[in-house]
């Protein structure tokens, strides 16, 4: 792990469908030792399991809506207890919306660790189309569909869009073109992280 970081390093991956954002979050949550804090990954684990929110959220990511921003909060603050030694969280796929931002951001600054920065990946609409296609080929995923596909992105248009700006007012949005080679996308976030403040 890097020694740079004296203060947990508390960082969010950003970005459509299709981005990248698990492939990365599992290369940087390994470098850095961090806390891999999934939402998608937890309402998949609460499906499978078959437990009462599990059921409730089903229909929901099956029709590639949003949860709503009290189901999700409440799953980030649960897992984030249970981490209370972490060297650091990395948020993959929350916040979604501008309300989970605020929420997020009140919840890093009551405990003195603030979001050190939100890592935005970019990749032209067609290649995220063309990815989540091959990707549902493999990893059986109810929502990765062509019908389901084109609501995600509209959710993220119209929801998600939004926490880019609240961060950028904060001086703490940073953008990664997306659209090259996993391991040039990981470098160069690398390269982001350790010339944070
Ligand atoms: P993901 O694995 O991040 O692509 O998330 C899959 C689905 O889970 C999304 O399409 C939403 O239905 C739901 N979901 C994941 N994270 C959130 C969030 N932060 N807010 C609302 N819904 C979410």
């Amino acid at each position: 792990m890097s020694t740079k970081f004296k203060l947990m390093l508390n960082i969010a991956l950003f970005g459509p469908p299709g981005a990248g954002k698990g492939t990365q979050a599992k290369r940087l949550v390994e470098k850095y030792n961090l806390v891999h804090l999934s939402t998608g990954d937890m309402i998949r684990r609460e499906i499978a399991e078959g437990t009462d929110l599990g059921k409730m959220a089903e229909s929901i990511i099956n029709r590639g809506e949003l949860l709503s921003d009290e189901f999700v909060v409440e799953l980030i603050a649960n897992s984030m207890a249970q981490h209370r030694k972490a060297a650091g969280f990395l948020f993959d796929g929350f916040p979604r919306t501008v309300a989970q931002a605020e929420i997020l951001d009140q919840m890093l600054e009551h405990e003195g660790t603030p979001l050190k920065g939100l890592i935005s990946i970019n990749v032209p609409f067609e290649e995220l189309k063309r990815r989540i296609l091959e990707r549902a080929k493999t990893d059986g995923r109810a929502d990765d569909n062509e019908t389901t596909v084109e609501r995600r992105f509209k959710e993220y248009n119209d929801k998600t869009l939004p926490v880019a700006n609240h961060y950028k007012q904060k001086g703490l949005h940073i953008d990664i073109e997306g659209n090259r080679p996993v391991e040039e996308v990981f470098t160069s976030i690398v390269h982001v992280l350790e010339n944070l403040k």
